[in-house]
């Protein structure tokens, strides 16, 4: 095993390097089902953010009768807000950013991967890697996310521990090194091998709630279980040390090699070993790439940029909560930050902090933190904020929509009101949507079908509009650029009745099918016809 401690991380420093280096702000990313929300409600347990397993989705559902549009949520037993954890443990700061499951939201999901500086994979033992997990990787593969896996429900029957391996290994191109390693499988799971210091922590015996585990030697098993055959045990464990590749961290954080635990969420076990492996190994805030410069986390001005706009958490003050995650510095309540957009100062007079059961007023804030702030619709998604600088933080994305729909208005005197709720909506990243330039109707562009019903739903709620969604000739969306100016202008003449406009203004050519996107863009010379928009 190779040197694991991270002590290069911990020489002296600052006090704003202190608070930053004590940062870890992660994501989780898993399948449906394959355990996301046992897990949360495990880790904030440890953090002692909440006092009783259950809240997280007790807490959703509260929540979900709380306002008409996340009816669906209910209706659907789908969780759709994305919303932030901050816990401590271990004198660090964990802040961890939730995700939509269902992949109508992807786009949401994609948005808040930017926000993080690593990333937990959960995978089903008896399923190992699925579709979504696959995909989620890869964004965060993009990102050069480093990530660490948490193979759960080891509990219930599961797959051979080797193939569960090989199959990360394959399927995603990722070195494994087995942290922990699982003694006995299904109903014969007995606990978990500490690969790094020795010893059996065993599922039995240990606190539930506390996540508190018994540790004994290995040469005991066989008193603890006299069914188990030790000596195989013995052999699969030599067998697994000697197949794997030993932990090392620059690997690690450069995204080739994944740190692997074993547990079962459920019975709160392997949870510790996940969150101290988290602490000790997954990055402190990193520098984050703007259009002027790298901006590292320990710079004493304070940046930020928004990555997430929820509408109505809380019906009774029907507000809109920025998400932004710091980039840099440290935020104070109360100071002057300008939104580089508009060039305009604003006051972050109410920033918060949200924990698992509450969200309260954050007196300050360090880099690597996300901080929600109220606004009426000041900011939108992929802001920046900053102490003055003229700075914009790169790569919250746009994704070309899967289904595009045209907006139909029952009653049509209100084509202002929609004009502007669209507008909003767009803002908040609900849904996509693109103004013909030919003055027709607007069209609204969504990754999953459960989007529209989403906007139709607080479009409804929010600005009293009833609108229906038809089909339009188009089905497909490309932004268009070009180095030169003066070709951009000839094709969107060219092609007026196909180009609308984005939520910034920018061109978008709106095409029938991919047939004829392929004959058109192959005749456009010097045209770029991009299926993702890093919004600015
Ligand atoms: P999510 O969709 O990924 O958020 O998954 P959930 O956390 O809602 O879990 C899906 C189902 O699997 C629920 O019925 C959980 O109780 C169950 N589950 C989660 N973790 C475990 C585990 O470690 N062992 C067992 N046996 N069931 C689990």
């Amino acid at each position: 095993m190779s040197d694991i401690s991270v002590s290069a991380e911990s020489s002296s420093r600052s006090p704003l390097s202190e608070e930053v280096a004590r940062r870890r702000t992660f994501a989780i990313i898993s399948h449906p089902d394959a355990g996301k929300t046992t897990l949360t409600e495990k880790l904030l347990l440890f953090g002692g953010a909440i006092n009783l397993a259950g809240q997280v989705k007790a807490k959703g559902e509260r929540r979900n009768t709380r306002s008409d549009w996340m009816k669906i949520e209910r209706e659907r037993g789908i969780s759709v807000v994305t919303s932030v954890m901050t816990f401590e443990f271990n004198d660090l700061v964990f802040n961890l950013l939730d995700t939509p499951g269902h992949e109508d939201f992807s786009e949401d999901t994609y948005r808040t991967l930017t926000a993080v500086d690593s990333a937990v994979m959960v995978i089903d033992a008896a399923k190992g890697i699925e579709a979504r997990t696959r995909k989620l990787f890869e964004v965060c593969r993009l990102r050069d996310i480093p990530i660490i896996t948490f193979i759960n429900k080891m509990d219930r029957e599961s797959r051979d521990t080797f193939e569960l391996l090989d199959e990360i290994e394959k399927t995603l191109a990722l070195d494994t090194t087995p942290m922990t390693w699982p003694v006995g499988r299904g109903r014969g799971f007995l606990g978990t091998y500490d690969v790094v210091n020795g010893g059996v922590r065993l599922l039995e015996g240990g606190g539930a709630k506390t996540g508190a585990t018994e540790q004994i030697d290995i040469a005991d098993l066989g008193k603890r279980n006299p069914n188990l055959d030790v000596a195989e045990v013995k052999d699969e464990l030599a067998l697994a040390s000697e197949a794997c590749k030993p932990f090392e961290l620059a690997a690690f954080r450069e995204g080739h090699l994944t740190p692997v635990y074993f547990g079962s969420a459920l019975r709160n076990f392997g949870v510790g070993d996940l969150l101290e492996g988290l602490g000790k190994f997954a990055p402190a805030p990193r520098a984050q790439d703007s259009d002027l410069r790298k901006v590292e986390a320990a710079e004493p001005r304070m940046s930020a940029f928004v990555f997430k706009i929820q509408a109505n958490m809380d019906p009774n003050h029907r507000d809109r909560i920025a998400f932004a995650r710091l980039c840099s510095g440290k935020l104070s309540r109360g100071m002057k930050a300008k939104l580089v957009r508009t060039g305009k100062n604003m006051s972050l007079s109410s920033p918060q902090f949200f924990f698992a059961q509450d969200r309260s007023v954050a007196d300050e804030a360090f880099a690597g933190d996300v901080v929600g702030i109220p606004n009426h619709g000041t900011l939108r998604i992929g802001d920046t904020l900053t102490e003055g600088e003229e700075l914009t933080f790169v790569g919250v994305p746009s994704f070309a929509p899967e289904i595009v729909r045209r907006v139909r208005l029952t009653d049509a005197m209100k084509a202002k009101k929609l004009k502007e709720a669209l507008q909003q909506m767009s803002e908040e990243g609900v849904v996509q949507v693109f103004r013909p330039r030919d003055g027709a109707p607007a069209l609204v562009g969504v990754v999953g079908p459960l989007q529209l019903d989403v906007l139709k739903a607080r479009l409804d709620a929010e600005y009293s509009l009833p609108v229906e969604f038809e089909v339009s000739e188009f089905s497909l969306a490309r932004w268009i650029s070009s180095d030169d100016r003066k070709k951009l202008d000839a094709f969107i003449a060219a092609n007026n009745s196909g180009i609308a406009d984005d939520v910034d203004g920018d061109p978008v050519f709106m095409a029938k099918n991919e047939f004829y996107l392929g004959y058109i863009s192959e005749r456009a010379e010097g045209i770029t016809f991009s299926n993702v928009k890093d919004v600015k």
